[in-house]
């Protein structure tokens, strides 16, 4: 079981399995104002409508139901890009009155301007994407010329308290995996918590394939050659840890593909439209918007919530016959 049951949580949202989901993760749009050539095409993805998506005020009703009757103790804002929904920091400040560790994932491109207004709103920590630091190659992977944004975002998360700030790099075979040492270089260098994660076969243009993905093994073999490593114990979080030797820091590596972390997942996830999915790669989602606006009561809201994770599977299957990809990509559920 992946976290200790509280008893004073009055419906924790134990599944099947035994495992109990305490993380939410809230995307807050489908849309990106990068196309990064791993997660969507550089055209054809088709946005959600504006009236599909929750208000803030739906969104406040389900994370105060969340937390206050089920327990989940860490919610992240994420996307799409979370940063392009107008008005964030006033969603963070309805959601930073609510007991829980507020994050945000984001690519970083508007940091340097919203980072205060999103602390001053009591956001506490992000998590920036960062798959490159060459700026042509930048350009290349996300179709923007923004990676000195994208650096100045960080520091500006820095400055305004975001900490710790950890940066996640999606490795791609053949596109960015030269850049592995250089990245946990950078990580030493600036203070920041570098996560290399396993690319997953969630991208909206369909081009994954398993030869592509760059394993945890090799990954830490890069790095450890260089700066040596050892491991830190790993928790509920889906990053193994790992930590240098010479006592700059830590690296982590999430391997969603080589070596799943289900069993201990406890992290259930709410679209942009309001639609619960225990597992970025569930095959069916669960609506919480219809139950929302037809005048349901916080019971049966609660009731829909724990169905989700009732219904919830033993684990992805990638790279089993029996896979099969969902309908939504990684932007389109929330990364
Ligand atoms: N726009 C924000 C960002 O760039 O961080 C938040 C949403 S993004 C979908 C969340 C994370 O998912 C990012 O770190 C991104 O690199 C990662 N990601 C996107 N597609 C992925 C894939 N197919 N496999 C693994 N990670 C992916």
């Amino acid at each position: 079981m992946s976290s200790a049951l509280d008893a004073s949580v009055p419906r924790p949202l134990v599944d099947s399995f035994g495992r109990v989901h305490t993380d939410l993760r809230i995307s807050v749009t489908d849309r990106c104002n990068f196309r990064c050539t791993y997660c969507m095409p550089e055209e054809g993805m088709q946005w959600l409508p504006r009236e599909e998506l929750l208000t803030f005020e739906e969104l406040e009703r389900i994370a105060r139901l969340m937390v206050e009757r089920h327990g989940i103790r860490s919610i992240r804002l994420t996307g799409g890009e979370p940063t392009v929904r107008a008005h964030l920091p006033v969603l963070v400040a309805k959601l930073a009155a609510l007991p829980t560790d507020l994050a945000l994932t984001t690519n970083g491109a508007t940091l340097q301007s919203v980072a205060p207004a999103l602390a001053d709103a009591g956001l506490r920590r992000v998590n920036v994407s960062l798959d490159t630091l060459l700026s042509d190659r930048f350009i290349e992977l996300t179709r923007r010329d923004q990676l000195a944004d994208v650096l100045l975002g960080i520091d500006a998360a820095l400055e305004a308290g975001l900490a710790p700030v950890k940066v996640n790099v999606v490795v791609v075979r053949g596109v960015n995996d030269d850049e592995i040492l250089e990245l946990a270089r950078y990580g030493r260098a600036t203070g920041v918590t570098v996560r290399f994660i396993e690319w997953m076969p969630l991208d909206g243009g369909g081009s994954w394939t398993a030869d592509q993905v760059v394993t945890q093994a090799e990954i830490v073999e890069q790095i450890d050659a260089v700066f040596p490593l050892e491991p830190i114990a790993r928790g509920s979080a889906p990053a193994e840890r790992f930590r240098y030797l010479d006592g700059r820091g830590e690296v982590g590596v999430i391997p969603s593909v080589t070596r799943p972390f289900c069993e201990q997942c406890d992290r259930i996830r709410l679209t942009a439209d309001g639609q619960l999915r225990s597992c970025l790669f569930s095959l069916e989602d669960h609506d919480l918007r219809g139950p929302l606006r037809s005048g349901a009561s916080d019971d049966q809201v609660s009731d829909a919530i724990e169905a989700c994770v009732q219904a919830k599977w033993a684990g992805h299957a990638i790279g089993q016959v029996q896979f099969v990809k969902p309908r939504r990509s990684m932007s389109q559920i929330g990364g």
